[in-house]
């Protein structure tokens, strides 16, 4: 169960220097996550641009490259992975991206009468009209959840006792339905997975099933305690990231043996920014269809250090697989001699989903 969205504080404090009392420099708790995340970005930012900790920029990869990365993975030096995914781990799996402007998704939405497109996400919005939200969830609502080779994947790295977490962006509890328990997921843009009673006084919980049911009924979802709006656990235009985001962040990423980025653009920040929190020395996978996260884009303009290197002659722990996610999965499975293990795990599992859907099907007959 996640915890209700913190006020809004953190946001702001991260965009707007209030003048403080206290100029002791020691950013007490009220800073909270996100201070000792800035704290982190200078210490890259100097330590990078002043040459410090150089001696961090190890090769710890005989190779860059998949065949290195598998080397490096089969030693044991490896053993916490972190993968960051989005959008792209589940486009295969027929999931529309919800949120981007670039699925075409917003040009289709003139039949609700929004004020503007965005406002569909927006909770203020959504809070006085929710029945476009509702409208278009139920008119995108996946016909089958069928994770991807890429989700089973990562759900081997679990089994083999080598995943840390995986920090996705997606909202279509496919990471869940592969598998991963919720300990073992950050879903950094929340989930439909759950939802909650937008009254913070009351805040019950629903289940996926019962707000599939409402939103099929073509019933906006009320409480049964208090009769408030329920909506789904995704996050919306206007509201913070889950609190188990910030947490878990600064425990994970200084712990990082490993980082695979899997079908994510790396544009929407605070999460694009992720992969400049693991130490210097730790390699990175990117498996995606072009190059991303490099410094020369957004995160280069804003100085902060740790964007992808491929390609310079300072290059030292970046790797780029470029296609789909799931080729590049089934790649590194090959070289790591889990292929064979990997497709019979889809196998069965997509087995045991179209048999669940048959007996649904049969039974709503
Ligand atoms: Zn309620």
């Amino acid at each position: 169960m996640s915890d209700p969205p913190a006020p809004d504080k953190k946001d702001e404090e991260a965009t707007i220097a209030e003048p403080e009392e206290d100029q002791s420099g020691d950013s007490s708790d009220e800073g909270g996550a996100t201070g000792d995340t800035e704290m982190e970005f200078l210490r890259n930012l100097f330590s990078q641009t002043l040459g410090l900790g150089s001696g961090s920029r190890e090769k710890v990869l005989d190779e860059l490259s998949l065949e290195g990365v598998a080397r490096y993975i089969q030693s044991p030096a490896s053993k916490n992975v972190i993968c960051m995914v989005g959008a792209g781990i589940s486009t295969s799996a027929g999931i529309p991206d919800f949120r981007s402007p670039d699925t075409g998704l917003y040009a289709n939405l003139q039949k609700y009468n929004l004020p503007y497109p965005e406002a569909i996400f927006q909770i203020d919005y959504f809070k006085k009209h929710p029945e476009p939200f509702f409208a278009l969830a139920r008119e995108l609502y996946p016909g089958q959840f069928k994770p991807t080779v890429c989700h089973y994947f990562i759900r081997m790295l679990k089994d083999k006792g080598l995943l840390r977490r995986c920090y996705s962006q997606n909202i279509d509890t496919l990471e869940r339905v592969a598998g991963l328990q919720g300990d073992d997921l950050v879903e950094a843009h929340g989930t439909f997975y759950t939802s909650h009673c937008v009254s913070f006084l009351c805040r019950k919980e629903y289940t996926l099933d019962w707000m599939k049911e409402k939103i099929f009924a073509d019933e906006i979802p009320k409480c049964d305690k208090c009769s408030s709006l329920v909506k789904p656990d995704i996050v919306f235009f206007g509201e913070n990231l889950p609190a188990r985001f910030f947490t878990s962040l600064q425990m994970d990423f200084p712990r990082c043996d490993l980082l695979i980025i899997m079908g994510t653009s790396l544009q929407v920040q605070p999460f694009a920014s992720l992969v400049g929190k693991v130490s210097a020395r730790t390699p990175r996978l990117l498996i995606n269809k072009e190059k991303t996260g490099q410094s020369d884009s957004l995160m280069g303009f804003l100085g902060f250090g740790g964007g992808m290197d491929f390609d310079s002659e300072k290059a030292y722990r970046d790797v780029a697989y470029l296609g789909t996610c799931d080729d590049g999965c089934l790649a590194l499975a090959d070289l790591l001699g889990w292929k064979t293990e990997l497709e019979e795990l889809v196998k069965q599992e997509h087995t045991l989903i179209d048999s669940k859907d048959k007996r649904e099907k049969a039974s709503a007959a």
